[in-house]
């Protein structure tokens, strides 16, 4: 893929021919160094849980130990199991999606039913964290979309925007009509993204804190991205540590 044609710049047609010749051989390796980066990426990220859970069995297997101790250490293998299975998953969506692979079904989509419902799920989840749920919309709103894809896309915003958060803190989605498109708000009043951090968020496996969950993959936002793209939407971020995280999403009508 190294070779061009370098051609000498001449702007006949076979000049022109070249230069998009040599452009095009370009997006061409940035995308395969985007696929073995991601590869790359994916297997080391599966490799960390795969060696705790080894050292979990060996560990066990080795000492002679209590039924207590025996239960922690598979509890511990289970969640690690658990992150791996998640893991696993979305990495499958997002090649589909990389791919072309994944089948839309597109149909008519009220939004307001899909966020009350994944709202609904999410409660027990706020409710561990303490965390208040509150939803706002006028009417229905409805979007030609992937029913699937969609309620994938507000789990995985509402889910941060709870895990994010701080005991007696607030998640705050309003969606509302607005020249053309919905446009759906997910605000909360959590621990903020670092400025520098925001330019990242959406990038395969980034995670701006490991410490800050033991339990995130870095995925969920690639994901959230790749929906919106999908379906010719536009999302925005901004936030402030500290303060709280607001999350825009434009979906054409
Ligand atoms: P993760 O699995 O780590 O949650 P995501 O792709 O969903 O991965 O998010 C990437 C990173 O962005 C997270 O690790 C977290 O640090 C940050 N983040 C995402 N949503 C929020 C939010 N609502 N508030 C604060 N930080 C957030």
């Amino acid at each position: 893929l190294s070779r061009r044609l370098n051609m000498p710049k001449v702007e006949d047609e076979v000049g022109r021919l070249a230069m998009t010749f040599d452009e095009m051989l370009d997006r061409l390796e940035t995308s395969f160094k985007k696929e073995r980066q991601f590869t790359s990426d994916a297997s080391h990220e599966l490799r960390t849980p795969l060696a705790v859970i080894r050292a979990l069995a060996e560990e066990t297997l080795m000492g002679a130990r209590s039924e207590e101790e025996f239960r922690d250490t598979l509890e511990d293998i289970l969640k690690e199991t658990t992150n791996m299975q998640n893991m696993v998953s979305q990495l499958l969506l997002l090649t589909r999606g990389d791919e072309g692979r994944y089948q839309l079904e597109m149909e008519n989509i009220d939004l307001k039913i899909v966020i009350e419902d994944v709202m609904g799920e999410m409660e027990a989840m706020a409710g561990q964290y303490g965390v208040n749920l509150y939803f706002q919309a006028e009417k229905s709103v409805v979007v030609k979309g992937d029913q699937t894809l969609l309620t994938r896309l507000f789990m995985n915003l509402i889910d941060n925007a709870i895990k994010y958060n701080t005991e007696g803190g607030w998640v705050k989605v309003t969606l509302h009509e607005a020249k053309g498109f919905a446009r759906i708000i997910v605000k909360d009043s959590g621990i903020g993204i670092p400025k520098e951090d925001i330019p990242h968020v959406f990038d395969r496996f980034y995670r701006v804190d490991r410490s800050r969950s033991s339990d995130g993959t870095g995925l969920g936002l690639s994901i959230v991205q790749w929906i919106v793209k999908i379906h010719n939407g536009q999302i925005y971020v901004k936030s402030r540590p500290g303060e709280g995280t607001e999350f825009e999403i434009l979906l054409p009508l």
